[in-house]
């Protein structure tokens, strides 16, 4: 049986994040609850199409999902369980946010088989959350951290940010120190990327970002910090403890089968991508007629990849992580070897100290720091 990972999207937040240009936003209950119903739908439409695969993963994203009551999350993933094929130990994550959570609540995420939390933290430091736009403060991360080792979970990845305006090297170090203390199994470090239409964007003439130099200096102080606490980087912006790497996210980057479900959600099966609609009247017209049966009614951006793009993707998310991507793999799903079509760009990069280019093609750490020129040599037109 193919493998299958599920994303489930759960489009709420309390207040949108200063920096944020995800598909979320502000709801009443009854909007959430009228959602709720449309993903359930959702889902009882989709099932049958997937018979010939297994759940190995399942994603609840966001938005936040732990602003739904925990009852909620247990009944869609009830209706998960009891409409798709699952393997015996799937991966199943929630992204939950302080100041969205009891400790209650985490017991229900718990008991209903939730197996692994992501907690947004960002930052430890107060002024720094506000200046984000965060609802909660380091305290009341805290409080939700406690409550979630407390209800049993042993599997907790936390999210940091750097590059924040205002941050110093010495902000971002006891962020670091704060958080390394707590243990987690796995943390997700990234900077922060200014995007079009969020209210930094709009105001970034009055804000003090880090320069790329002091960004860069978060960045290697990261990589320096928890290696030396004992977590691997496996992936450009991800590291944890053995035995902990999120199974869910190395099926993107490895290209395999994923199936969102929910508003905007995004697929890829078999080499084809679709994206949910976008909009709650297109997505709930989508799901009340049946439509999700067909992709291309359902999807917008249908996308049939061709061999050359399949390469191309192969390459550039296989070498987001540190394992790289094997040539064996290359030929076995191409039919060619990796260096009749990358010959020349796979020995520039050797050249330039970018890359290991042995049975497994990696980057070398030159190469992470400098990661998007590398990526952008693999685009074949
Ligand atoms: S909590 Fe996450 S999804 Fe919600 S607004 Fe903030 S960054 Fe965006």
């Amino acid at each position: 049986m193919r493998e299958l990972s599920l994303y489930v999207h759960i489009p709420f937040c309390v207040q949108k994040c200063r920096y944020c240009d995800f598909l979320s936003y502000q709801a009443s209950v009854q909007e959430k609850e009228e959602y709720v119903k449309l993903l359930m739908q959702e889902i009882v439409l989709q099932a049958p199409l997937y018979r010939q695969h297994q759940v190995i993963s399942v994603f609840f994203g966001g938005g936040t999902p732990s602003v739904l009551d925990g009852e909620i999350i247990e009944k869609i993933l009830c209706k998960l369980k009891e409409t798709f094929v699952f393997e015996s130990n799937p991966e199943i994550t929630i992204e939950v946010n302080p100041g969205t959570i009891t400790e209650e609540k985490l017991k229900i995420f718990f008991a209903a088989g939730v197996n692994r939390l992501s907690i947004g933290l960002q930052s430890a430091n107060d002024e720094e959350l506000r200046c984000l736009g965060r609802i909660h403060d380091y305290k009341t991360f805290l409080e939700t951290y406690e409550w979630a080792r407390k209800a049993g979970f042993q599997n907790i990845n936390i999210d940091l940010m750097s590059a924040i305006p205002g941050q110093s090297e010495q902000s971002y170090r006891e962020t670091l120190m704060k958080v390394l203390a707590l243990q987690p199994e796995h943390i997700s470090a990234y900077s922060l990327i200014l995007e079009e239409g969020t209210w930094f964007y709009d105001h970034q003439k009055e804000l003090v970002f880090p320069t790329e130099e002091e960004d860069r200096a978060f960045y290697e102080l990261t990589g320096q910090m928890l290696s030396d606490k004992g977590y691997h980087r496996y992936e450009i912006s991800n590291y944890a403890k053995e035995g902990y790497e999120c199974l869910h996210n190395k099926v993107y980057w490895k290209r395999g089968d994923y199936l969102g479900l929910g508003l905007g959600a995004a697929s890829m099966v078999e080499e084809v991508r679709w994206n949910n609609k976008r909009t709650m009247e297109e997505y709930k017209e989508a799901v009340q007629n049946n439509k999700i049966l067909q992709r291309t009614d359902l999807g917008e951006n249908i996308e049939y990849l061709t061999q050359e793009e399949q390469m191309e993707e192969f390459m550039f998310l296989g070498l987001r992580l540190t394992e790289g991507v094997r040539k064996s793999d290359f030929k076995q799903k191409f039919g060619i070897p990796m260096e009749t079509v990358y010959g020349e760009v796979l020995e520039k990069m050797q050249q330039e100290g970018l890359l290991v280019v042995e049975e497994s093609v990696y980057l070398t750490a030159y190469g992470m720091d400098v990661s998007n020129y590398v990526m952008a040599q693999f685009l074949l037109n």
